[in-house]
């Protein structure tokens, strides 16, 4: 049924939900609240379709103008939209159904210590989670040469490497390397199974729906003015709808959900945290990185990670890498920058701290020592182009909402439910974390709404 639209008999004892956006946050929201109300997911993007195309004849293509600036990825991949919010960095997202989880390399950490510091313990969410998605360490027994002297090097360095788990199922993987561009095989997990489950159990999925903004009601709550929504405005096919609901829950992510609220009339925080990425390569003939599992181990510093790993954004468009593919391999910093951004109607604004860039040299040196030992000379290695896939932040859990993870500036029956909730950046891989939160958002919207 569509919301607005004439409701079955079973329906009609249901409350209606529209949750907006079907990746990390929005699948398992709209899993756990089909059946408690009338669920209806509004998607901007299409069905996801991984990138078919040949790396190969595309390799031989990169000298020509086509490839000059990432944004022109969306032209060969419609799901990855590149955003560029200085001369420097660029932003990464999926607009498409699974969001960015179905660009993510696959890696499950647990990272809630912001989260159990403000008193909110995710458990047994996590806990759930173990047991519905596919998390191993597998792909060990499967590396290349060079990732295995990689680990030995970062352990003679006394670097502390760690398996990265994975949500994979290793008896599909192709070891393709390709898990950013969309898996064509099937073996990478990504929310879309969430997002099934929840049409399995009668939500409806509405896709190229954009949400502009949530429609609001003053009303009166306690003897207090309060405001209340009362469904949202969509953009479809062209045309402007409304879409009434009596609970909306915003998933859609932590660049997507506060421009929507700014839309609403609702400031958000200019905390936002993307996570910057920085690759450090060198050509090593015939490595053969680019089809090797992607962050297959990582080393942790002090707010970055390490982390060998194939980036396909610098390989494309960024003319320091015009080395054969097989040839480079690269080590990726992931940082866990400075809370300061602003995401609004305007768009994104976002740079760097002098804490973040000296972070980043530092995370930089450390590569470059990694590569001496293996037995590359540091000052032939070249870095990649600064790209960012882990937006949020900006409207922060304290633990001290009036209502459980519910921040007071959002109106009665409107909840959040992606990175803009996490307090602090992580500088580490989100997806688990947010499909925690997202997980307890839903409960609470049950019990207080159903
Ligand atoms: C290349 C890459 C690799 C990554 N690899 C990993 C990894 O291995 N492990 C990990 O944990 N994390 C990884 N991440 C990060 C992770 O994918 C994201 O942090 C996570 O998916 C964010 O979840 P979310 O629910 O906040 O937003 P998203 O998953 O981005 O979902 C937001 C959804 O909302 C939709 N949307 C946006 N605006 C609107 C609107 N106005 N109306 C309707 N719908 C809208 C979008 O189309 C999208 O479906 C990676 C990110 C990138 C870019
Ligand atoms: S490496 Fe494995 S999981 Fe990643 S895209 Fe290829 S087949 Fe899928």
């Amino acid at each position: 049924m569509l919301p607005g639209g004439p409701a079955t008999a079973g329906e009609q004892a249901l409350k209606r939900a529209v949750v907006v956006g079907s990746g990390a946050g929005g699948a398992i929201a709209a899993r756990e609240l089909a059946g408690a109300f009338s669920v209806s997911v509004l998607e901007a993007g299409r069905e996801f379709q991984p990138f078919h195309g040949d790396i190969g004849r595309i390799e031989r293509l990169r000298s020509t103008r086509l490839f000059l600036e990432p944004r022109m990825i969306q032209l060969m991949f419609p799901a990855m939209k590149v955003t560029r919010v200085s001369e420097h960095m660029v932003l990464v997202h999926a607009l498409a159904t699974g969001g960015t989880t179905a660009l993510a390399t696959a890696n499950a950490l647990r990272c809630d210590e912001a989260l159990l510091q403000r008193g909110i313990d995710l458990g047994n969410e996590f806990a759930a989670l173990s047991t519905e998605v596919p998390i191993s360490t597998e792909h060990e027994s499967r590396w290349r040469p060079v990732t295995r002297e990689l680990f030995s090097t970062c352990e003679a360095l006394g670097l502390n490497p760690a398996l990265t788990p994975k949500m994979v199922d290793y008896a599909r993987c192709t070891q393709c390397g390709r898990c950013v561009l969309g898996c064509r095989s099937g073996a990478k997990w990504d929310s879309r199974v969430f997002l099934r489950q929840a049409v399995g159990r009668g939500a409806q999925l509405l896709t190229q729906t954009k949400v502009e903004r949530v429609a609001l009601e003053e009303t009166v709550i306690g003897g207090h003015a309060a405001q209340r929504a009362t469904g949202v405005v969509v953009r479809q096919r062209g045309r402007r709808r409304f879409l009434p609901a009596e609970l909306v829950v915003l998933a859609a992510g932590g660049l997507g959900t506060p421009a929507i609220l700014d839309r609403s009339g609702i400031r958000t925080e200019d905390r936002l945290f993307v996570d910057p990425v920085l690759c450090v390569a060198a050509r090593v003939d015939t490595g053969r990185t680019d089809q090797e599992v992607p962050m297959p181990f990582f080393v942790e510093g002090c707010d970055y990670i390490i982390s060998p790993y194939f980036d396909y954004l610098s390989f494309l468009f960024n003319p320091a890498w015009r080395h054969p593919r097989h040839d480079i391999t690269a080590l990726m910093i992931k940082l866990a920058d400075s809370q300061a951004g602003t995401v609004d109607r305007h768009g994104v604004r976002k740079g760097l701290s002098a804490r973040d860039k000296q972070t980043l040299a530092t995370a930089a040196d450390v590569c470059r020592e990694i590569f001496k030992r293996f037995g590359v000379r540091p000052e032939s290695t070249f870095l990649g182009t600064l790209n960012a896939g882990h937006p949020g932040g900006t409207l922060p859990l304290t633990g001290a909402e009036p209502a459980p993870l519910h921040p007071d500036r959002l109106p009665v029956n409107v909840y959040v439910a992606d990175a803009s909730l996490l307090p602090q950046s992580l500088g580490k891989p989100p997806i688990l974390t947010i499909m925690a939160l997202a997980r307890r958002v839903a409960a609470e919207c049950r019990a207080k709404l159903a």
